[in-house]
Parts: C-alpha cells; sequence; structure tokens
C-alpha cells in the first residue's frame, strides 16, 4: 500500500554541521548564556547583513523587539504604530511595556505597512494626543516593505523605526540586507522561520553601544560591581551557547535555504498562474524576498476555504494569511488606520507548504489538488 507522508507548512531543516558546533560547547563546557558560539553566531549574522550591524543574539525574535522598544524608551502611556497585518509578537512586547499599540493597515504591492496610512496616523496622533514613540514594520513572509519610503516618513516626524525581520532573513531591498535597514532590526531563530535554532532571535543595532546595552539588559541588569548590584529592571534574554552552535551551522546553508524558499514560489507560479482564481505576489523592483512562505490570494473565501480543506484531506498544512491585529480580540480596543486590504488579504489569502527541504515530488502532489479542486 503506498503510504503519503505529511507535508508541513515549514519544518526545520538542518544543514548537517550544526551537531558539531553543538558538541563543541558540550566538549568545552560552555553550557550557558555565553560562550564562542555566541560569538561566532553574531559574527556570522553581522556579516550576512553587510557587516555595518552589530547584532545581539537573543532568547526569541518577541525578546528583540521587547528590549528595541525598552531602549527607545517606550513606557505607560506611549503609543507605538505597528503594521496590522503580522504574527501578534510584533505587537505583543507593546503591551508588555505599558504602551499601546496604534494599528497600520498595508498597502497592495507589498501586503506591508502602507507608507500613506502611516503618515495619515502620525499626523492624527500628534493632533489629538501625542508623537508616537516607535514604529515597528514587517517585512511579512519574506517580502520587504518600502523601507525608503517608511523611513523618510519616520525621520520627517523624528520617531525611531524598529524592523521586524522575523521573517525576512536573507532578503534585500535595494541591495541591502533586510534586519539592517532602520534604527532596530529584529530576527527570529524560531522552529518554523528560513533558519532555526529551536528557538531564538536577534537585535540588531546600529552602534557597539547599543548592542552593549542590549545584552546589559538581556543578561539582568548587572552593575560593574564585584557583588550582585542592579540600578534598573533586567531581562534574562540572552541566547544559550548550545543553541548558537545551531545557529553556526545554519548560518552556513543560509544562501542555499533561500534558494530552495524561491524555487518553491517558481514551481508554484509556473503551475498555478494560468488559474484566474488564484493570484501572486510579485516581488517590486529592486526588491529581493526569501519568500519564506510561498502565499497566494484567491479570488474569494471560499475558493481558499476549498483549497485548504482537499489538501487538508491529503495531509498536506496550509493556512489562511495572518489575521489582522486590529481584528484580534486581544487589541479590540486599539485604534487603527486601516482600508480594508488586511481584512481582504485575511478573507482570501493561503500560505502553502514552503519548507526549504520539500521535494519535487511534495510540489506536484500540492499543485495537482489544488488544480484538481473545483472552482479554483
Ligand atoms: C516569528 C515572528 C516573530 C517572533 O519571533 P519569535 O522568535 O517566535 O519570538 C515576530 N514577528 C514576526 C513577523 C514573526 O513571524
Amino acid at each position: 500500500m503506498l503510504t503519503k507522508t505529511k507535508i508541513y507548512l515549514s519544518s526545520p531543516h538542518m544543514g548537517g554541521t550544526e551537531q558539531k558546533f553543538v558538541n563543541e560547547a558540550f566538549e568545552t563546557n560552555w553550557i550557558a548564556p555565553l560562550g564562542p558560539n555566541v560569538n561566532g553566531f553574531e559574527d556570522d549574522i553581522k556579516r550576512a547583513l553587510g557587516g555595518n550591524h552589530e547584532v545581539a543574539v537573543l532568547s526569541s525574535g518577541t525578546a528583540s523587539i521587547h528590549l528595541a522598544l525598552e531602549i527607545i524608551g517606550v513606557s505607560q502611556g506611549d503609543e507605538v504604530l505597528c503594521q496590522s497585518f503580522t504574527f501578534s509578537a510584533s505587537a505583543n512586547p507593546i503591551l508588555y511595556l505599558g504602551g499601546t499599540p496604534v494599528f497600520i493597515d498595508s498597502e497592495r504591492d507589498t501586503w506591508n505597512m502602507s507608507p500613506e496610512l502611516l503618515e495619515i496616523a502620525i499626523l492624527d496622533r500628534i493632533e489629538k494626543y501625542k508623537k508616537p514613540k516607535a514604529i515597528i514594520a514587517v517585512h511579512l513572509y519574506g517580502m520587504p516593505y518600502k523601507a525608503n519610503e517608511i523611513n523618510a516618513i519616520a525621520e520627517k516626524y523624528g520617531i525611531p523605526v524598529v524592523e521586524d525581520s522575523a521573517e525576512a532573513l536573507g532578503s534585500k531591498y535595494k541591495g541591502k540586507a533586510c534586519g539592517a535597514l532602520s534604527d532596530f532590526g529584529i530576527l527570529s531563530f524560531n522552529g518554523n522561520k528560513i533558519i532555526t535554532t529551536s528557538g531564538g532571535g536577534a537585535l540588531i543595532t546600529k552602534t557597539k553601544g547599543l548592542k552593549d546595552k542590549a545584552v546589559f539588559l538581556s543578561t539582568q541588569a548587572r552593575d560593574d560591581a564585584p557583588h550582585y548590584q542592579h540600578s534598573q529592571v533586567g531581562y534574562n534574554y540572552r541566547m544559550s551557547n548550545v543553541l548558537a552552535g545551531i545557529g553556526r551551522g545554519q548560518m552556513e546553508v543560509l544562501d542555499a535555504r533561500v534558494a530552495a524558499r524561491r524555487a518553491n514560489y517558481e514551481f508554484y507560479k509556473a503551475h498555478l498562474a494560468q488559474l484566474d482564481t488564484i493570484e501572486f505576489l510579485e516581488e517590486p523592483t529592486g526588491s529581493l524576498s526569501n519568500r519564506w512562505i510561498s502565499c497566494v490570494k484567491t479570488d474569494s473565501f471560499e475558493t481558499r476555504e476549498k483549497i485548504r480543506m482537499a489538501l487538508f484531506e491529503d495531509d498536506i498544512e496550509s493556512r489562511p494569511l495572518w489575521k489582522p491585529m486590529h481584528q484580534q480580540p486581544v487589541f479590540k480596543d486599539c485604534l487603527h488606520f486601516t482600508d480594508g486590504t488586511s481584512e481582504d488579504l485575511f478573507e482570501k489569502g493561503l500560505c502553502l507548504p514552503s519548507g526549504s527541504n520539500l521535494t519535487e515530488t511534495d510540489l506536484q502532489r500540492i499543485v495537482t489538488i489544488i488544480l484538481n479542486t473545483p472552482n479554483s
């Protein structure tokens, strides 16, 4: 009997040398949130981002956003402008600090923060309350947001930008690496991301001073004294040297992972673009997406659900696009500047299996099901 294996949306894909770095950690007894793998992983990321930024590896992408906002000085009563079309981890840290999220809708070209709505929101908040404390923009699914336009607006009003690049390691915008385009960048190495340490993240800063500040806060804000002395609240957010070993191995295959995910997208496009019920998101000129997830927008909620259920019946995981934050119960009272774009994407969009470990047979199995789904 033929048995089909389950196809996941995005599963970890080891390169082969990860265990060597992990074993080194054991052999040298660096089983701690510091050590050679932590330093080596930070150097590898720094190089991948072009060499001009500083990197602090932390316990998660969420922790990295939390520390970026903490360093910016977000506190009780501050508003932070955040892309609505994203994963909840982009916005949750605003609440950890007592701040208030204000959500901004996406534009059609990139599915990311609309520069127009961003400026409308800034002007509204300045007039009715006070200047927002920070902007969180997201390169969703690996597609770069319009960083030049977002940065220009941010600079015009003097508001720092946190670049949520959790899904976009390996993506490029006008030749520059995503994660290193704004005041602060963050990466995630969660199990579903393009490379993984099982769990982990990084905060990217423009100066060594800011990196040192992040490391200080992530290791319980310990003052320079022989005893344990603390003058401010700290966090336990540093990455383990064992997990950083996985990261070092994964960095060796990052380029191959980007190429494989981009090839998935090309395969889907080549086989499905003829359907008039399905649309793909093209890269704007100057943008290179790592295609972390290959997404499609269908013509209706019904088409989307038919495809999703047909895949599910064959043990293939697919998922609706992110539900916008302004529609989430937990953020129901938050202000939002929206025009229906992300609501439409949530209603009709689907994430297709996108792992770098998918085989041609897997991809063929997926497109065959979609092509055979009635009305699609
Ligand atoms: C995964 C993700 C995060 C959070 O990263 P973790 O490492 O899981 O904490 C933040 N933002 C976006 C857009 C993500 O996809």
